[in-house]
């Protein structure tokens, strides 16, 4: 029979009221499959495994190895698709390091919900029940690590969440989708994963790659406190990746001594590369040895960013890596 297996990291999708007020991880994998209507019927083995209890924003570099690892383990030892329960606030980080860390053909799904299971409404049984669709699909193998949530599947490079609570907070901006459940099936017209693959190594947890974002006025100040503690910076950009001309000093201090990339904070589009060419603009920074981050929205730049050097990359191949997101 066919076997699905199932991780549970924590989030929302897990959580249930606390004795101090509001909600926090209660539940694990095995009670939350027993909740999803359905599976009885899909011819499926599906086994769970709880690796995390986490709320999202408290999973680190080193739970993203350890998960990796348990991957890995479920699809060596025979899983035809594994799905992985996560909080939402940091599902598309999650979902990049993953679809960076596991080459494999076989289909690696995160899901999550944005309301308990104790909310009227609750979606995590729904998106559950569509990850384990899509994990068991055939054409699902090949696409890299995929999100689903409200019955869209996205491509984990693609994927942003873009509202604080809406149940419909995920999309792929500028990209859109790679495929959506009709009654429960998977459609799937997805771009296959990029062939770039990343130890998914320890050394993550030892570095530290900063992520400054741009606003109207910086100066550069805040960059030269926070700089000097970073192995590496990813900077989200202004527009089309620029940043004020007061701020270049800084910028181009650092850009001679740790990698530094250029991202947007628009959260849509991709940095360009010769249009601009103003003190601060995009050429200048790029003159200046900053990094292309391509399509790559800040904090996927940043997985990727740390991943490569925790893997020793020099300037040459994280430029190299980059380019696949072009
Ligand atoms: N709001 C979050 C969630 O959807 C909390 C978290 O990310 O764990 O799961």
């Amino acid at each position: 029979m066919t076997r699905i297996a199932v991780i549970g990291m924590g989030g929302t999708i897990a959580m249930a009221p606390s004795a101090a007020g509001g909600v926090v991880p209660a539940f694990d994998a095995a009670e939350l499959i027993a909740a999803v209507p359905g599976l009885a019927e899909l011819d499926l083995e599906i086994t769970t495994c709880g690796l995390r209890s986490l709320p999202s924003p408290s999973i680190g570099f080193g739970d993203l190895v350890a998960l990796a690892g348990a991957v890995r383990a479920e699809i060596d030892a025979g899983a035809a698709g594994v799905v992985v329960t996560h909080g939402t606030d940091t599902i598309e980080e999650t979902a990049l390091f993953l679809d960076l860390t596991v080459d494999t053909e076989v289909p690696v799904v995160v899901t999550g919900a944005m309301r308990a299971p104790t909310s009227a409404g609750a979606d995590g049984p729904a998106n559950l029940y569509a990850a384990i669709r899509v994990a068991a699909a055939p054409a699902a193998r090949g696409l890299g690590a995929l999100v689903v949530m409200s019955d869209e599947v996205h491509g984990a490079r693609f994927v942003r969440k873009g509202h604080t609570s809406s149940t419909a907070a995920f999309g792929s901006p500028g990209f859109g989708p790679m495929g959506l459940l009709v009654e429960g099936e998977p459609r799937l017209r997805g771009v296959p994963r990029v062939p770039l693959t990343l130890p998914a190594s320890p050394a993550v947890e030892n570095l530290r790659v900063g992520l400054i974002t741009v606003a109207l006025g910086d100066d550069g100040e805040l960059l030269r406190h926070a700089g000097g503690v970073c192995d590496g910076i990813v900077i989200a950009g202004l527009g089309a990746g620029h940043v004020p001309a007061a701020m270049v000093p800084a910028v181009a201090e650092f850009a001679a001594h740790v990698p530094v990339v250029l991202s947007s904070r628009t959260g849509s589009g991709s940095v360009l590369r010769q249009t601009y060419g103003y003190p601060g603009s995009e050429r200048d920074l790029l003159d200046r040895g900053l990094v292309h981050a391509g399509f790559l929205d800040p904090a996927k730049a940043r997985v990727l960013l740390l991943l490569l050097l925790a893997d020793g990359a020099e300037r040459e191949r994280i430029v190299a890596a980059f380019e696949h997101y072009r």
